[in-house]
């Protein structure tokens, strides 16, 4: 694998993401929703470097079954444990792709009834997006390429690489086209 994004460029990027993110909503009470598992190394930087009055929830998706070929979206609200109704509300993932996670996410959520729904996200693919709708946040645009680290897997592996880097072709086991 070849390192994309290392633990430097990382830690000034979200700090920039942090910066932006407190200045959309300066004093106002924020709920950040983490979309599990993939933002979770995200999440547990980037709340530390928000100073707000800041709620912090989870929701899951999964597409990504096996490999690196996205299977059927299933979205999952259980772990949201609190009442986003009249909150503002941020959506954290690790990646934007096709978008259709977020596509599907966002107005689930807006039947909670939150006073307002915005998206960060930590990377975004370049010349994917099947959806009308960006990220209102991101931390790095990245060429195409099955990335992984920092919260990422594959094969559920890698979630723990404190750097995001690119699998190379002959690292991806098994795939058609591969
Ligand atoms: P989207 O719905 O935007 O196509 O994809 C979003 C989800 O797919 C992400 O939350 C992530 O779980 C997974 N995903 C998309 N691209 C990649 C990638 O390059 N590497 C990994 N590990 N997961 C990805
Ligand atoms: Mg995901």
């Amino acid at each position: 694998m070849k390192v994309l994004i290392n633990e430097e460029q990382l830690r000034q990027g979200i700090a920039q993401l942090a910066e932006r993110i407190r200045t959309q909503y300066r004093d106002r009470p924020l709920t950040i929703v983490g979309v599990m598992i993939g933002s979770l190394v995200l999440l547990a930087d980037l709340i530390r470097l928000i100073d707000l009055p800041m709620r912090v929830d989870l929701v899951q998706a999964r597409s990504y079954r096996e490999g690196t070929r996205p299977g059927p979206l299933v979205i999952n609200l259980d772990l949201l444990s609190s009442d986003i109704r009249g909150r503002d509300v941020l959506l954290v993932d690790d990646i934007f792709d096709t978008g259709n996670t977020l596509w599907e996410l966002v107005p689930q959520l807006d039947e909670l009834g939150p006073a307002s729904i915005r998206t960060a996200v930590l990377l975004r693919k370049e010349g994917r997006c099947e959806v009308r709708m960006q990220p209102d946040f991101v931390a790095f645009d990245i060429p195409d390429g099955f990335v992984v680290g920092y919260g990422l897997d594959y094969g559920d592996l890698y979630r723990n690489l404190p750097y995001v880097a690119v699998l190379e072709p002959h690292e991806l086991s098994g795939e058609p086209g591969s």
